[in-house]
């Protein structure tokens, strides 16, 4: 049985051809402090991560993972991140897992300890949250306000929107916000109409025969489940579009879905009290291609 397990990672220069590799990290026991007082990412929420899902001893969509983590690193002036390095990180951990469940695998970067020298990292692993009943139940949705506009990020990039910080307060408040108003989760809309994200998710919608997903601008993250969907629907020739969606749009979906690496496909059964069509099938087939091995 598998609980938590830890590694801390000296990250290495991008670029730089240490081997073995296996040297520059070491598992840790994940019941004990490992972190030192003054990091910056638990001061100040000041660094990145991504989870990835391993199911049945398979870690998926690791690249994509990385090459957002790599994006993440350049939105925040952080060093690169040393792909090779954390590669290596993810087999060993892979490696000690059952060949069967589910796991949430998540890498951090951090700016490291006030003046010090370096960023830290580490992995951690521990069995996923049970999404069993949202995948097969659904879930209902409350639309938020995010407060700006869904092109603000060119305009301001200090907010840091479409890096994936580890600043995710405002993200659970949210969620707290959807269960006091009744819901489970939330799709946040910008002040200027148009549908965002939702806290730890992307939206999906079908209208009539065409699946929508709102563009992946710089103000939103770009999803891996996402986009690991939509590469799979149009290479099956499913219609299936990348657009800014009108917050107006959304009562009038034939169907919805919040996605995410770990949750896989959740079906949305109400948006703000108004009930929505769900697709069983559609749900279950969203959700096999989700669960089968992917790069
Ligand atoms: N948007 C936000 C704000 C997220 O936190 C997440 C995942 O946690 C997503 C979208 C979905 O990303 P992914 O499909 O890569 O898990």
């Amino acid at each position: 049985m598998v609980d938590v397990f830890a590694f801390l990672i000296e990250p290495l220069p991008a670029g730089d051809a240490v081997t073995p590799l296996a040297g520059t990290f070491r598992e840790v026991d994940a019941r004990e402090p490992a972190l030192r007082v003054g990091e910056l990412s638990t001061q100040r929420g000041d660094g990145i991560f991504e989870t990835v899902a391993v199911i049945n001893g398979y870690a998926q969509e690791v690249e994509a993972h990385l090459a957002r983590l790599q994006r993440s690193a350049a939105l925040c002036d952080l060093p690169a991140p040393h792909l090779p390095q954390w590669r290596a990180v993810v087999a060993q951990a892979v490696a000690a897992l059952p060949r069967s469940g589910e796991f949430a695998l998540r890498m951090v970067l951090s700016r490291g300890v006030e003046h010090g020298p370096a960023p830290t990292a580490w992995l951690t692993v521990a069995p996923s949250a049970d999404f069993a009943g949202a995948r097969e139940w659904g879930i209902r949705v409350v639309t938020l306000e995010r407060g700006y506009a869904h092109d603000l990020a060119e305009r301001a990039p200090w907010l840091l929107l479409g890096a994936k910080t580890l600043s995710y307060a405002v993200n659970m408040a949210a969620i707290r916000e959807a269960r006091r108003r009744g819901a489970d989760d939330v799709i946040f809309v910008s002040s200027d109409g148009f549908v965002l994200e939702g806290p730890t998710s992307t939206v999906i919608l079908r209208f009539g025969a065409q699946i929508v997903t709102p563009r992946p601008s710089a103000s939103i993250l770009h999803g891996t489940t996402q986009l690991s969907l939509f590469e799979h629907l149009q290479a099956q020739d499913t219609d299936s579009i990348y657009r800014d969606v009108p917050v107006a749009d959304l009562v009038r979906a034939d169907a919805a879905w919040l996605v995410s690496s770990v949750r896989l496909a959740a079906p949305i059964t109400a948006i703000d009290d108004t009930p929505l069509p769900t697709r069983p099938d559609e749900t279950a087939a969203f959700n096999e291609y989700l669960r089968s091995p992917r790069d």
